[in-house]
């Protein structure tokens, strides 16, 4: 006959709570599911996706959110392979026709960067007053002013609705700032890193562990982004994610074993109701875990050591044109608008050309553009009215691509907080957010307010995160037999 269970000894499936169900969240949860955890997912919102938000309508599909992604994390290739969405990936038509405005006009981007491959790397430039060099003058100090104006102004003003010389070089770009640390010059360490990289990767690739080569470039699915997230929540099923169920606090009460020392109370349609668990994931924004109550021991533990976080505000505006009301239609991804370029008059960060490249996004006769106005060049006109926005969006898409007339459908969505900004100073979030992990065992953090802001880094921070509470509970589990 088996001996009965110590007492306080784990004697179910370990539980771990999942706060949001964004995608970083989702995907974590959706691990930690595999591997046979009991997990619980609480979402504030009546719908899971967070950022990923797709909307069809009356023969129309649009993104709200993100609008694609790539799969350059393994996490990423790992769960697309896992969920079965590889038939429904779609990738768009002239991936690599991207423009750019120059003088009022859309130019098709495309730089030489050769004369710049062995420029050194000049560290008595870089900022000793405590901030992070910025990535203005990141690229500046490799590639000139023009480029920064020109190239890295317009995208992260795609990428983050931030601004160059705002934002944080060692967090908006980790990648590019150890390539430039590790060789000097970003472009031969580009090439160099990529050399090593595939010497290293030859050395693995021999026998059973060859991997699939993922095609390269962004992506979506055929009914939208959110098809992702829509996916992994049908896979974690109704009685793991917890919709309208916003957490309110969390306390945490040190056991024998990490075992039920979690206590988490969420709202759920206006009731309080508490769940425990073993460890928790917490995947909301900073801003959020702000105005959530931790207790320690029956005492408060106070945030505030975690610093305030600026969100870049955005309008997506969402415009159909019937195909002969647009005189110079252009093929490709879309066109970004470059600071310098409101002195033409445009006032629109840049634009999708949706369903030109995934053309079952609109009918035949019609064209689905996608716009983004706002961001931290113009926070104040994110918040305008949709009338107003359809007048500057038409305007914009009257100078760059020649639409005639007024457009025969008009969608729009306000995210007050699209992205938290990395700026120069946000070193001291992510210490405080590791402050956090290290006084409270058991909790962890993942999602785009520490590991990047992309959704494929999105999901690798929520798989990491999932990772490391294997570990935690089940060395946990070890002390506990071990005794
Ligand atoms: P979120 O999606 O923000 O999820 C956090 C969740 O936590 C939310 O669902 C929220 O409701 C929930 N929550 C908050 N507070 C609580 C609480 N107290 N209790 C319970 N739940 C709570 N990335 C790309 O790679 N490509 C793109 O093309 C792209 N375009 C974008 C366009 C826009 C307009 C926006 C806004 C973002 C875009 N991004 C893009 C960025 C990317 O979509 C996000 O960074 C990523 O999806 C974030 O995922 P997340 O899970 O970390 O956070």
């Amino acid at each position: 006959m088996a001996s009965p269970p110590k007492q306080d000894q784990p004697t179910s499936r370990k539980k771990v709570a999942v706060v949001g169900a964004g995608v970083s969240g989702l995907a974590a949860a959706y691990k930690l599911k595999s591997h046979g955890f009991d997990v619980t997912v609480l979402e504030a919102d009546e719908r899971a996706g967070g950022k990923l938000r797709s909307v069809s309508y009356k023969g129309l599909i649009w993104d709200e959110g993100a609008n694609t992604m790539t799969e350059s994390e393994p996490e990423v290739q790992c769960l697309l392979d896992d969920l079965g969405l590889r038939d429904k990936q779609q990738f768009p038509i002239s991936q690599n026709k991207r423009y750019i405005v120059r003088n009022g006009v859309p130019v098709l981007f495309q730089i030489i960067l050769e004369p710049f491959l062995w420029k050194k790397y000049d560290s008595s430039k870089v900022s000793d007053d405590g901030t992070d060099e910025s990535v203005g003058g990141f690229f500046q100090r490799h590639f000139g002013k023009e480029v920064v104006d020109y190239l890295i102004d317009p995208i992260v003003a795609g990428t983050s609705a931030g601004d160059p010389d705002s934002l944080s070089m060692s967090h908006s770009f980790p990648e590019l700032w150890n390539i430039e640390k590790r060789f000097g010059s970003i472009l031969a360490g580009l090439v160099l890193s990529k050399f090593s990289t595939k010497k290293e990767s030859g050395g693995v690739r021999n026998g059973t562990t060859e991997k699939r080569k993922p095609r390269r470039g962004s992506f979506s699915f055929q009914n939208g982004m959110q098809t992702l997230t829509d996916t992994l929540s049908k896979e974690l099923g109704e009685d793991a994610l917890k919709l309208r169920s916003e957490v309110l606090s969390l306390s945490y009460n040190a056991g024998k074993y990490a075992s039920q020392n979690w206590s988490l109370i969420y709202s759920k349609d206006k009731n309080s109701k508490d769940l425990i668990a073993d460890a928790v994931i917490m995947t909301a924004p900073v801003c959020s875990v702000r105005e959530m109550k931790f207790m320690k021991g029956g005492i408060p533990f106070p945030l505030n050591f975690l610093p305030e976080v600026a969100y870049m505000p955005l309008s997506v505006m969402i415009t159909t044109f019937r195909k002969e009301s647009v005189k110079r239609p252009l093929e490709g991804f879309g066109v970004l608008v470059p600071s310098l370029e409101q002195q033409n008059g445009l006032r629109t960060l840049g634009t999708l050309f949706s369903s030109m490249m995934f053309p079952n996004r609109a009918s035949n006769d019609e064209y689905l553009y996608t716009t983004f106005i706002g961001g931290s060049r113009n926070r104040e006109l994110a918040k305008s009215s949709t009338d107003e926005l359809k007048q500057i969006v038409t305007t914009d898409l009257r100078q760059l691509l020649g639409v005639e007339g007024e457009p025969t459908f008009v969608n729009h969505f306000y995210w007050s907080k699209a992205f938290p900004l990395y700026g120069r100073n946000y070193d001291s979030v992510v210490k405080a957010i590791e402050t956090m992990e290290k006084n409270l065992p058991g909790f962890f953090y993942a999602g785009n307010h520490r590991d990047g802001l992309s959704v494929g880094k999105s999901i690798a921070s929520g798989c990491k995160a999932a990772d490391l509470v294997i570990s935690y509970l089940e060395s946990s589990t070890d002390q506990s037999c071990a005794e």
